[in-house]
C-alpha cells in the first residue's frame, strides 16, 4: 500500500523524523533492516540534546524508564588531570533505546517494519518506489511520493541513496560490553582525552551497576586517514590505564570487540534530491571531539521533518523546493558543529585541556561554564578558543 512519506532507517534521526510527521498528520512508514532488537555500536551515552529531543516529538514519558541515571562525565586530560561535569546524564543500551523509540513511534501512528533493508530505489516523475528485501528473501514493494533516508553512517545507504561515492568517515570507534560479580563502584561516565588513547580517545560508560560500555575512538587527520589502528588504541589503553586495568581484571566480556565508522562536523553527502533528503550522520550530524550524535542525529530528523511539511504545504516536492532545508540545518547546527571541530583541534595541544582540566577541577565558574557547554546554553568557544583560554583559563575573568 503506497505511504505519503517513507523513512529508511530506524535509529535516532529516521524515528525522530517518522514520529515527528505521524504526529502532524501523515502517513508513514518506518522501514528497519534490523530486527525488533537490532544493535547499534556506540557508547550509549544520553546526553542533554538528546533528552531534549525526546521531549519535542514527545516520547520521554515511554523512554525514561529505560534510562540509567548517571551523576556526571568525568574528562582526563592527556597528563592526567581530571573534571567532572554535571548535567542531565543516562546511559541505555542501543538495543533497548532504538527498540523503544521504534515503538514509541508505532504507538504514534506510524507503520514500523522490521526486517526490510531497502536495496533499490526508483524515482519517477510523480513518487519513489523502494525495494526491500525481507528476512524470507523476498522483496517488497513502498511507494511513496516521499522518502527521508536516516541511515546512519553506512556507506552502502548512502551510495544507494545519493548515486555517489560516501566520503571518507571522520573517526571510528569500537567498543564491547563488560560484565562484573559486584558492583563496579562508578558513577560517572569516563572519558579519557589522555596520552595513552592519542590519537583518540576512550571511554567507560556505567550501563547499570554491575557492567560497563568500554570503547575507544580515532579520529581521522585532514586526509581522512587513522593515524592509528583504533583496536590497538582500544587494547593499549586498557592493559596500561592503571585504574582500569585493575578494574577490568574482575570483568566478563558480554559481547565481543565492534566497531563502527562516525561522520562528524554536518559535511559528507548531497542532503536534498526530488522526493528525497537524507538525515542523521549519513550527512555527518555526529560532533567532532565528542563522538556524541544521537541528540544531534534526532535534531536533524526533527528539521527534516519540518522542511518536508512545508514542502507538501506549498506543494512542491523537488530539490528546489526542499533546498531550504540545507539552510535549516546550516542555520540551527553550524556554529554548534564547528565549535565542536575547533575544540578538536586545540586537542592536539594536550596542556590546553592539562590546563582546563586544573582549572576547572578548582574553579566552579569555570565547571559551570563546561555545565552549560553541556546543557548547549554556552557556546564552547567560551573555552576552546585564543581568547577563551586566555579569558577564562589563564586571566580567569
Ligand atoms: C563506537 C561509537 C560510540 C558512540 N557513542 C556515542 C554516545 O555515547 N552518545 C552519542 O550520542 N552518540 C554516540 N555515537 C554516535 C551515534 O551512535 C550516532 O551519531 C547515531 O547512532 C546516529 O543516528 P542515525 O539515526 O543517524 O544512524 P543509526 O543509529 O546508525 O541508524 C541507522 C539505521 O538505519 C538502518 N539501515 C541502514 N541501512 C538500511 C537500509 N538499506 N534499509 C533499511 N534500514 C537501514 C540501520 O539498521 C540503523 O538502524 C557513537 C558512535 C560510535 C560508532
Amino acid at each position: 500500500m503506497p505511504h505519503q512519506i517513507v523513512v529508511v532507517g530506524g535509529g535516532p534521526a529516521g524515528t525522530a523524523a517518522a514520529a515527528w510527521l505521524a504526529r502532524h498528520g501523515y502517513d508513514v512508514a518506518l522501514l528497519e533492516k534490523g530486527g525488533a532488537d537490532r544493535d547499534k555500536v556506540c557508547g550509549d551515552a544520553i546526553l542533554p540534546d538528546t533528552v531534549n529531543a525526546l521531549d519535542e516529538i514527545g516520547v520521554w514519558p515511554e523512554i525514561r524508564p529505560h534510562l540509567y541515571g548517571i551523576k556526571s562525565l568525568r574528562a582526563y586530560s592527556p597528563g592526567g588531570y581530571s573534571t567532572d561535569i554535571g548535567g542531565r546524564i543516562y546511559t541505555c543500551k542501543r538495543a533497548v533505546f532504538d527498540a523503544a523509540l521504534r515503538r514509541a513511534c508505532a504507538g504514534q501512528g506510524v507503520a514500523v517494519v522490521h526486517g526490510a533493508e531497502v536495496v533499490a530505489i526508483d524515482r519517477a516523475a510523480d513518487k519513489i518506489v523502494l525495494t526491500a528485501r525481507m528476512p524470507d528473501g523476498e522483496t517488497r514493494r513502498y511507494e511513496t511520493a516521499f522518502c527521508i533516508v536516516a541511515t546512519g553512517a553506512s556507506p552502502k545507504a548512502i551510495e544507494l541513496f545519493t548515486g555517489g561515492k560516501a566520503p571518507k568517515p571522520s573517526a571510528f570507534a569500537v567498543r564491547r560490553y563488560v560484565s562484573f560479580p559486584r558492583p563496579h563502584g562508578i558513577d560517572h561516565l569516563k572519558i579519557w582525552y589522555s596520552k595513552e588513547a592519542s590519537p583518540g580517545y576512550a571511554w567507560a560508560f556505567p550501563m547499570s551497576d554491575t557492567e560497563l560500555n568500554v570503547g575507544a575512538g580515532v579520529f581521522a587527520d585532514a586526509n581522512g586517514e587513522m593515524r592509528k589502528n583504533v583496536n590497538a588504541i582500544f587494547r593499549e589503553f586498557f592493559a596500561n590505564n592503571r585504574e582500569m586495568k585493575a578494574l577490568l581484571a574482575d570483568a566478563t566480556a558480554e559481547t565481543r570487540l565492534a566497531g563502527s565508522p562516525i561522520r562528524a562536523s554536518l559535511r559528507g553527502c548531497e542532503r536534498v534530491f526530488d522526493r528525497m533528503l537524507l538525515c542523521g550522520e549519513a550527512i555527518g550530524s555526529t560532533y567532532a571531539m565528542s563522538g556524541e550524535g544521537i541528540g544531534k542525529a534526532m535534531e536533524t530528523g526533527i528539521i527534516a521533518a519540518r522542511r518536508v511539511d512545508a514542502a507538501f504545504a506549498a506543494g512542491d516536492l523537488s530539490s528546489r523546493g526542499l533546498a531550504a532545508y540545507a539552510d535549516d540545518l546550516e542555520r540551527g547546527l553550524r556554529a554548534k558543529f564547528d565549535n565542536y571541530e575547533r575544540g578538536q583541534k586545540w586537542m592536539r595541544f594536550g596542556f590546553v585541556l592539562d590546563i582546563l582540566a586544573r582549572v576547572a577541577s578548582s574553579d566552579a565558574r569555570v565547571r559551570s561554564i563546561l555545565e552549560d557547554m553541556l546543557e548547549e546554553k554556552k557556546d564552547p568557544t567560551e573555552i576552546f578558543s585564543f581568547r577563551g583560554i586566555v579569558r577564562r583559563l589563564l586571566l580567569r575573568v
